[in-house]
């Protein structure tokens, strides 16, 4: 195991009924700025909760900002950090998915970026952003109110941001961000569209995987917890497409995509996020759901490297998917392995090629060209995934092998 240090100070609210706690989370004399999504916190009677707690106790001034688009816009965050500014506001209260906490946090670091008539400078927001927000010294505190389980967002510190006029989605990250509490009530996840839930099921099953699928580095509560991790992801997807209203289902899965990406797993060993980083660049050219671009990549990124992850490999396909050896070569096992990932998918109703959402060869270079733009041109565990991989990666994935 790799040396590490850990630290995750982001207070869990579980359970269902809890948005009430929010009375007694967020300081009685906060000027709070609610952050949320298209509209589903008003249709579901989440942002009236939220209000309602808010207002039990304390004399806190509350204002509201709504339209934060899946795949959260630059600009539109822009006006939101503008109006914490106009109006003074010292804690941020992100009610959505990942996109709404994202996008509160880029909110709570550029707020500080002001040019001399008070306005968050355009320039400097985008600066920071091309450098990871590294720069950045001081931020908004924040809290969330998940309604999405899905990124880890609500107890991670990092986030990703979308800029179409530039073609860009970029990843951020400081310690300044991550949040103060989430809440995670699994009866606000009741409500969402089946496609957002499987959406869920995949994003956190790719997050544990870009964690795990590297080279062995003798980390046992890491690896263990994270073949757990994915196991529970398949039994749970498979049981939530099956019974979307069970109760237990949701909270199960709610925990687990937290847990995926809050640090644990991640630590001591050797990352790959080779599929995210092509995923982000088809969401920016293709608005492809990010979910959805990564369950096309994922099984191409195994079959490219192989090779090079082929301990790991095989350390999934009998730990995770019991696949045992009956004679077979280490080659068929892997295959094996990706092929019941690929199927995994699939029974969610999500696609594995470029050709399952109408895209075919001539995507390719595009892609490639962007992630040479974004400086993506090092990726993977050993740093040697350059343009000539990511392009090998693509053209594995233009129609499904399986
Ligand atoms: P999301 O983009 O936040 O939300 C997806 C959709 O679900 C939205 O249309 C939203 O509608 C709807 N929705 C959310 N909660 C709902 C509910 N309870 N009932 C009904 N509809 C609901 O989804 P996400 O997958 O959580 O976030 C994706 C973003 O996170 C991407 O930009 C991705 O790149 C990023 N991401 C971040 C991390 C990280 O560590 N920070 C990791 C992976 C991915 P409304 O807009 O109307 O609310
Ligand atoms: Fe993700």
């Amino acid at each position: 195991m790799n040396n590490f240090q850990y630290y995750n100070p982001v207070r869990i609210v579980f359970g269902d009924n809890q948005i009430k706690q929010l009375s007694d989370l967020v300081p009685t004399d906060a000027r709070v700025l609610i952050t949320y999504g298209g509209g589903s916190a008003q249709r579901t009677g989440t942002l009236d909760e939220v209000k309602d707690a808010l207002s039990a106790n304390g004399n806190r001034d509350v204002f509201e900002f709504g339209g934060i688009e899946a795949n959260p816009e630059f600009t539109t965050l822009l006006k939101a950090a503008d109006m914490v500014n106009e109006n003074n506001i010292d804690f941020l209260l992100a009610v959505g998915g990942g996109s709404v906490i994202d996008g509160s946090k880029f909110i709570a670091l550029v707020s500080s970026l002001t040019e001399e008539d008070g306005t968050v400078s355009r320039e400097q927001a985008w600066d920071a952003l091309t450098s990871g927000c590294k720069k950045i010294d001081s931020a908004i505190t924040l809290g969330t109110v998940l309604t999405i389980p899905a990124t880890g967002s609500e107890m991670n510190s990092g986030g990703v941001i979308n800029y179409s006029e530039r073609q860009a989605k970029l990843p951020f990250g400081s310690a300044l961000t991550y949040p103060k509490f989430s809440i995670l009530d699994p009866t606000k996840t009741l409500t969402l569209p089946e496609r957002q839930v499987m959406n869920g099921v995949a994003d956190a099953f790719v997050h544990v995987m870009e964690q795990y699928l590297t080279y062995p580095v003798n980390a046992k509560v890491q690896d263990s917890f994270a073949e757990s991790l994915l196991k529970i992801l398949i039994e749970e997807g498979a049981a939530v497409k099956a019974n979307p209203d069970n109760l237990e289902t949701r909270k199960n899965l709610m925990w687990t995509a937290t847990m995926a990406l809050n640090g644990l797993i991640g630590t001591g060993v050797p990352q790959d996020w080779t599929t995210h980083m092509i995923g982000h660049e088809l969401t920016s050219l293709h608005a492809i759901d990010h979910a959805r671009t990564l369950t096309i990549v994922l099984p191409s990124v195994m079959r490219e490297l192989k090779d090079s992850k082929k301990d790991k490999l095989l350390q999934y396909a009998r730990n995770v998917w019991n696949i045992s050896d009956n004679g077979q070569d280490d080659d068929a096992i892997i295959e094996t392995a990706i092929a019941y990932t690929e199927n995994f998918f699939r029974e969610l109703g999500l696609p594995v090629s470029l050709e399952d959402v109408d895209l075919d060869r001539s995507a390719i270079e595009p892609i490639v060209k962007q992630l040479e733009a974004h400086k993506m041109v090092k990726l993977g565990e050993h740093g040697n995934n350059d343009l000539d991989v990511s392009r090998r990666i693509l053209e594995r994935a233009i129609s499904s092998n399986a």
